[in-house]
């Protein structure tokens, strides 16, 4: 059967992964969560006092405890670096602050992309980031450029937050949001941007199944 690769960019919280994990279930496609491999990242160079001017020192880590994914019994995506479980981890506030610094360094995003590129090779994947139709998956059959208001990202997030006990500032998540947002918009490797072949769709307003099935839809067209 013809498989096929989609591409889902887009800034944060525009609820990329919710919708690239139903897609990749639905088709019995691979999923590929590209942002938690940029915050593992994080994760290691945080644990281990290596600040974002040290990259050769982060590069030397990544060595040490290479990023994998597994999945639990429930059938969630885990994370681990080396053999650590940092699924959680990685979510909290201090990881997700600091990441945009981190996935800026280009020697850094050279590794992961090989390794998404080496993943992509199993056959049919939903992958989401912010570089994946225009570097990773140039030539995915479908690309998805996924935006949403700042006002509806945060409030996502925060309703996200609130579901798993964790008390936030709708207005500081705002900030934090817009800030991250500037920052993977403007380093010199691999911003965001839409690719110039990608469909935009912007999903403020639209419930998840509904984005889930305009997606779908637009997929069929290459099967
Ligand atoms: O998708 P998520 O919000 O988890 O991504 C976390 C961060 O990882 C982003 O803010 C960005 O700095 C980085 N990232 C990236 N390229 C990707 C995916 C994520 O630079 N393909």
């Amino acid at each position: 059967m013809k498989t096929i690769q989609i591409a889902i960019d887009g800034p944060a919280s525009s609820g990329k992964s919710t919708v690239a994990k139903i897609i990749a279930k639905d088709f019995g496609y691979t999923y590929l969560d590209t942002g938690a491999m940029y915050r593992a990242a994080t994760y290691i160079a945080l644990n281990n006092q290596v600040s974002a001017e040290e990259s050769s020192q982060l590069l030397e880590l990544l060595e040490q405890y290479p990023i994998s994914f597994g999945r639990a019994e429930n059938g969630d995506q885990l994370v681990f670096v080396g053999d650590v479980d940092v699924t959680d981890p990685i979510r909290e506030n201090e990881v997700t602050n600091a990441v945009s610094a981190f996935a800026a360094i280009p020697a850094v995003r050279e590794k992961l992309v090989a390794l998404q590129q080496e993943i992509a090779q199993q056959g049919g994947i939903v992958m989401d980031g912010r570089d994946i139709g225009t570097v990773v998956l140039p030539k995915a059959e479908l690309k998805i450029f996924l935006v949403a208001s700042v006002d509806e990202r945060a409030e996502r997030r925060y309703k996200e937050n609130l579901s798993k006990g964790i008390e936030t500032d709708l207005e500081t998540l705002k900030e934090e949001i817009a800030a991250r947002d500037y920052k993977d918009s403007h380093r010199e490797t691999s911003p965001l941007k839409q690719a110039e072949d990608a469909i935009y769709l912007d999903t403020t307003g639209l419930s998840i199944l509904e984005v889930v099935e305009k997606i779908k839809s637009e997929a069929q067209e290459h099967l």
